[in-house]
């Protein structure tokens, strides 16, 4: 049973004490159709491409082999800075570990494959629009290079949901999808909270060690689960500034959706920013807070860890050290961040100084708010020589939104200046300055309103848009997808209602 009743008979969540997970089977859907599949993924899991319609079955939760032991997690969270309570997966079904090559092994799931113990009031579903964007997307990231969760397989179910349509509160069908995630493992933050919660420290200390010989093995001794939660939070670290380093706004970073590998996980009303604005959430359920805007993933990812640590705090004597390690989160972030503009602006070392010229450039973008993909890639073959105001300007046009006022021209112009000396005095060649651009900065970037138009054509049985966005996105950093090296076009813009559509569930 999903649910439980309550004395007057409404349905209930199931709450599950002193459980980890809960076995589920996923529902059996219409009609399982293969839209999209991950060759290079299924290559290095070892798994072969779905000849037949028993095959795609297992995609899209017909079919469960004899040796697959299907489940739900239960997990709890902190959801937009409130603690939430249990959760759990409410729409996924973990089928089994697939052990692949060289002693690797991964957690096959499926996401939207009906609904599980978890699932509160929802369906379990999920509809064609979030599971395109959620396999596209987490591929994209891994191209990019992003630590990230990787999706295998796109299923349609031949069934419509019922979704409220852009929270406007008009009911409307929309066809069903599952995704096939794959990860070594989707365990969050959130998974160590609810047991802390309930005060099942016995389950909680299982769970950490087992985390630890599982899945970081080489933490060992006396001092292993300080030495893994520095390991968390230096991983975090690490996904946030690869976030930054590509514009990416997560949108949801409850701690429910944190991964305790440092991986980015549940994609949902994510987007790149187009124009530069730290301020940019494309949640529309995070207004007008905005806890999870661009400019505040780093702030908040230390918030989360906050809630990490207290939750594995019963399983140390004193939480003096565990604080410690929470605090070296600050210069942790700090130092990768800095080497990673480094990388965006071609220059071979951080010195003190360049501290200053990299937040020049975060106040002249924040101001200016160009594209920011297309502005880093005019920055890359900036021709050091320009001294016009004008000229500057002109170089940059193409990533602007608006023409400049005066103060910006002189804003982007001293700017421009100081980096031009600046790069000047590097050690290495210019060119070396410019390859190691080429490779911080992504030249194609899915967009928010590139995945709307290819789910639009989906949506109408077309898929050359989403074909052509899976060969693009294999190949971030190189010139071969130009046609898609263009700013948002105005009927894209928030302004315009835009930025926030194809994000609900
Ligand atoms: P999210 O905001 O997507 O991370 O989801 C928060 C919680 O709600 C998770 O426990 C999900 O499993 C659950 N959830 C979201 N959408 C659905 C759905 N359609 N059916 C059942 N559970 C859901
Ligand atoms: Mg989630
Ligand atoms: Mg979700």
């Amino acid at each position: 049973n999903t649910f439980d009743g309550d004395e007057s008979g409404n349905l209930q969540p199931r709450k599950t004490p002193g459980v980890l997970y809960s076995k589920a089977i996923p529902t059996p859907v219409e009609k399982p159709t293969l839209l999209a599949w991950s060759d290079e993924l299924a290559a290095e899991l070892g798994i072969q491409k779905p000849e037949n319609q028993e095959e795609t079955d297992i995609l899209g939760g017909n079919k469960v082999t004899a040796s697959m032991h299907p489940y739900a997690a239960c997990y709890a969270g902190h959801q937009f800075g409130h603690w939430a309570g249990q959760l759990g997966d409410g729409r996924a079904i973990t089928l089994g570990e697939w052990e692949a090559a060289e002693g690797t092994s991964w957690e096959l799931q499926l996401k939207g494959a009906g609904p599980t113990p978890y699932s509160r009031r929802a369906d379990g579903r999920a509809v064609l629009r979030s599971s395109v964007r959620e396999y596209l997307m987490s591929e994209a990231m891994h191209y990019l290079g992003v630590p990230t969760t990787r999706a295998l397989s796109l299923v349609a179910t031949g069934e419509p949901v019922l979704r409220d349509m852009f929270y406007n509160g008009n009911a409307a069908y929309e066809p069903g999808a599952i995704v096939m995630r794959v990860s070594p493992s989707f365990l969050r933050f959130g998974n160590f909270e609810i047991l802390a919660a309930r005060k099942e420290t016995e389950n909680l200390r299982k769970l950490t060690d087992w985390t630890i010989s599982r899945y970081y093995p080489h933490l060992q001794g006396e001092d292993k689960l300080l030495l893994w939660f520095r390991e968390v939070t230096e991983r975090t670290a690490t996904m946030i500034v690869e976030w930054l380093r590509v514009g990416f706004v997560h949108g949801v970073m409850n701690t429910d959706n944190m991964s305790i590998l440092g991986l980015t996980i549940d994609y949902g009303p994510y987007s790149f920013l187009d124009d530069y604005d730290p301020d940019f959430t494309p949640n529309t359920t995070d207004l007008p807070g905005r806890r999870y805007a661009f400019g505040k993933q780093a702030a908040i990812a230390y918030w989360n860890l906050g809630c990490l640590a207290s939750a594995i705090a019963p399983l140390l004597p004193d939480t003096k050290e565990l604080v410690e390690v929470l605090e070296t989160y600050g210069n942790v972030y700090t130092e990768k961040y800095l080497a990673m503009m480094a990388n965006k602006l071609g220059l071979d070392q951080v010195k003190p100084e360049d501290v200053d010229l990299i937040e020049q450039f975060e106040a002249t973008l924040s101001t200016i708010k160009p594209d920011m993909a297309i502005f880093y890639q005019l920055l890359i073959d900036f021709p050091l020589g320009l001294e016009e105001k004008q000229d500057v300007v002109k170089h940059f046009k193409e990533s602007l939104y608006h023409e400049l006022s005066q103060e910006e021209t002189e804003t982007l112009y001293s700017l421009i200046t100081n980096y031009s000396q600046r790069i000047k005095t590097n050690g290495s060649s210019r060119e070396a300055s410019q390859k190691r651009m080429r490779e911080a900065n992504p030249r194609f970037i899915l967009r928010n309103y590139l995945l709307h138009q290819a789910i639009e054509e989906l949506e109408r049985g077309q898929d050359q848009l989403f074909v052509k966005l899976q060969e693009a996105m294999k190949k971030p950093y190189s010139k071969e997808f130009d046609e898609f090296f263009a700013k948002r076009p105005d009927w894209a813009s928030q302004k315009a209602g835009c930025s926030m559509l194809s994000c609900s569930s």
